[in-house]
């Protein structure tokens, strides 16, 4: 495959600009610390949203990231999408914090 098939340019999930601290990637997917509220954000890499199955890995994965960095102190993920809610992404926030919907 040459060309990307699921790209906005105008998406910032797409352009995924490394403006903040990776801490993880591969090539369905990648991690970063959100610019906005801070806490580690995985986002898939096609711009779209995943079948079931992709979506429960890529879960298993921001697992393990997330259980890194909090260091065992314990997270829970925010599927919301606030900003984009058309490219699949997913917050682990701190355990007994930010619950502002
Ligand atoms: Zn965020
Ligand atoms: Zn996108």
């Amino acid at each position: 495959m040459t060309e990307l098939p699921n790209y906005d340019a105008n998406c910032e999930l797409c352009i995924a600009n490394k403006i903040t601290p990776w801490l993880y990637e591969d090539e369905e997917c990648w991690v970063a610390e959100c610019m906005i509220c801070d806490t580690p954000m995985i986002v898939w890499r096609p711009h779209g949203l995943p079948e079931k199955d992709t979506e429960d890995r890529l879960m298993a994965k921001l697992g393990e990231v997330a259980t890194k960095h909090y260091n065992g102190d314990g997270w829970w993920p925010d599927p919301h999408r606030r900003n984009i809610p058309d490219h699949w992404h997913c917050h682990a926030r701190p355990k007994g914090g930010f619950f502002g919907r």
